[in-house]
């Protein structure tokens, strides 16, 4: 346990349950709403005014920037608050890319074939408009094929985006050799940091970043607040147009209290990051040894020495994950699994389909994510719960199989 029994019975509210999702989102760290509380009541006012009220919330969005800054080693100028993540992702591209095409020649974007949708999805409304994107693949360890990479950076690539930690299976990029082959062509770095963010150390300078993302919900801070780290000197284009705020890039009031909540929470990973990150991987080290030891037939998808140490993704062979997933919710114990649901139809994970998985084992995967408040009870009860669940699945597959082949004909 890393933090004090207080704080934790606030998620538990008195009955057994193991939230293992991090990466979908985290509870929000108590002591992040303490910080936000104050602009969601009395100091209501718009950091764009120039009275008292407004003074208020404005002094919070700037500390906020700064406690952020100061944990990435960077000048508070230099970050624009968005609305998440995927603001920043959706800036970074097409912001880049629009205005590369605008003042150079270079109208070609680079992604790799694992980034989140928020990435490829802008960079497929780029293609439509006449942009050219190259995907990267990545090997059955989930890392990006670096001589792929080489192999597709021109002249005319404007920018290179690799996210850092990836959201399913946790395995964290090369991004200082990335960044170095894209600067090699005289290309942009953009790296989406959102599930590495607060979990390991990011030096942006020595690494060689110009763009960067992160979000507060990922860290126990609020949903809908983001940023994107623009190296100085660089310009891209608006995606809104409006006011003032962040240098005209990312028009629009402010949402106060998130940025506020942002902020502390940023302090607080950047505080507690080590320690964090050493009990999360004690955790999830005896959750992987407990299903491994109990259970046949797993598979433990991307690299294990080269993650981030919340995140496990296996596959379960035999079985379907969303049906593993639901036996699980009936207990209690939240999970993930890269499906996505596209037409009507659930998809297996793109990132495990790139990985070359095998249709039936990325349908099979299962993500366990931990974090700040994770505990040994609800290891230990994941623990007790998932082998039974999973044997009784399994059984009942078998036998379904088994009544099928035994039809008559004519059915
Ligand atoms: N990028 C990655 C890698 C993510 O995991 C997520 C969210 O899951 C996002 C971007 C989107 O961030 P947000 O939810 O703040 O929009």
């Amino acid at each position: 346990m890393l933090f004090s029994d207080t704080r934790i019975s606030i998620r538990f509210g008195g009955k057994m349950e193991a939230y293992l999702d991090y990466n979908a989102t985290t509870p929000l760290d108590p002591l992040v709403a303490e910080e936000m509380r104050p602009f969601l009541s009395g100091e209501f006012g718009n950091a764009s005014s120039f009275h008292k009220k407004g003074q208020a919330a404005r002094n919070a969005v700037e500390l906020a920037r700064e406690r952020i800054a100061d944990f990435l080693e960077i000048e508070p100028g230099d970050l624009i608050f968005t609305s998440g993540g995927t603001e920043a992702d959706n800036l970074a591209l097409k912001g880049t890319l629009e205005r590369q095409a605008s003042t150079t020649n270079r109208r070609h974007l680079v992604v790799s074939t694992i980034e989140h949708q928020a990435v490829l999805h802008p960079a497929q409304t780029l293609e439509k408009n006449g942009f050219k994107v190259s995907y990267v693949p990545v090997t059955g360890d989930g890392l990006v094929d670096l001589d792929a990479l080489k192999s597709v950076v021109t002249d005319e690539t404007a920018l290179v985006s690799i996210m850092h930690a990836n959201n399913e299976t946790g395995v964290i990029q090369p991004i200082e050799e990335i960044a170095r082959i894209a600067h090699a062509k005289g290309a942009l770095f953009h790296t989406d940091a959102v599930q590495s963010f607060g979990k390991i150390p990011i030096n942006i300078e020595k690494t060689g970043i110009d763009l960067m993302t992160i979000s507060a919900h990922k860290i126990c801070g609020p949903k809908g607040a983001g940023a994107l780290y623009i190296r100085k000197g660089l310009k891209i284009k608006a995606a809104l147009h409006g006011g003032h705020q962040e240098k005209n890039i990312r028009p629009g009031t402010e949402n106060v209290a998130a940025i506020a909540g942002f902020g502390r929470a940023a302090e607080l990973a950047a505080k507690n990051q080590k320690e964090e990150s050493a009990g999360v991987l004690r955790l999830r080290d005896k959750l992987f040894s407990g299903l491994k030891e109990s259970i046949s037939g797993i598979q433990l998808n991307g690299d294990l020495g080269k993650r981030v140490t919340n995140t496990l993704n296996i596959s379960f062979e035999g079985l379907d994950g969303e049906t593993l997933l639901m036996n699980l919710d009936l207990k209690n114990i939240y999970v993930s699994t890269g499906s996505a649901c596209t037409a009507g139809s659930v998809e297996p994970s793109h990132v495990l389909i790139a990985m070359g998985l095998s249709d039936k084992l990325a349908r099979a995967a299962i993500r366990f994510s931990l974090g700040r408040f994770t505990t040994e009870r609800e290891i230990d009860y994941a623990l007790a719960e998932i082998p039974s669940i999973v044997e009784r699945l399994r059984k009942a597959s078998t036998e379904k199989n088994a009544d099928r082949h035994s039809l008559p004909s004519s059915f």
